[in-house]
């Protein structure tokens, strides 16, 4: 039977963003590759800060906003070599009264936890937490016990202000990983500033994975807010 690694995402992107290389790589080398979302809940009728998340994209306030980021999740998917692709039903910050920008980068509140239900893995990656965003630190949090494979996440580790990469190994981008991260068309003008633009910045961005060793805690791994 074919090992599983299994690449655990926040948001809708961040995986194909950050370790889409090694992914990409892994599945063509015959592994079973489980692309896993946590925060991917539809919100009917978002208002306030929540919709303008969505409005400040071009996307329209009748649009099912998650489901058009779980198809374009599916695409990327399937570029990457995928074997599965699951969705987690928890809500993203703004929809658990994270108000603005600056709470979204803010420290978690009082009470929102969240836990974690993983298949099962031969290898793991998890996100660093370096972009400080809410929904990334609860991610570090719920899986700082565990043994993995821990990635700094793109675009925020380009970013001037970012921390130091821990030790580990880098992977150089590929093609692949570049045509998987076009799929995300709703967040490229947001993210990068258009398809092109993200096809330079992470282009010529090594991903950089720490070894298994025990993770950074939420505060180590920050970078200050913008
Ligand atoms: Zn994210």
């Amino acid at each position: 039977m074919s090992k599983r690694a299994l690449f655990v995402s926040p948001h809708l992107d961040d995986v194909a963003f950050s370790v889409g290389a090694a992914f990409a790589a892994l599945s063509k080398a015959g592994w079973h590759t489980i692309l896993l979302t946590v925060f991917t809940q539809s919100v009917p009728e978002p208002t306030g800060f929540a919709l303008a998340c969505q409005t400040d994209k071009g996307i329209a306030p009748e649009v099912d906003y998650m489901a058009l980021r779980r198809a374009e999740d599916h695409a990327a998917a399937e570029i990457l070599g995928a074997a599965e692709v699951i969705h987690l039903d928890h809500a993203e910050a703004p929809h658990r009264g994270y108000d603005s920008e600056a709470a979204l980068f803010g420290a978690p509140h009082e009470g929102d936890d969240l836990e974690l239900d993983l298949p099962t893995f031969d290898e793991l990656f998890v996100p660093q937490g370096i972009g400080g965003h809410v929904d990334h630190l609860l991610v570090v949090r719920a899986t700082d016990h565990l043994k993995a494979r821990r990635y700094r996440e793109l675009p925020y580790g380009l970013r001037p202000d970012a921390p130091e990469a821990l030790p580990g190994d880098a992977f150089a981008p590929s093609g692949r990983k570049l045509d998987a991260c076009a799929a995300y068309t709703s967040q490229l003008d947001f993210q990068f500033g258009g398809e092109a633009a993200m096809r330079a910045a992470l282009g010529g961005a090594q991903e950089r994975v720490s070894r298994r060793a025990p993770g950074p805690s939420p505060d180590r791994g920050r970078a200050a807010p913008p």
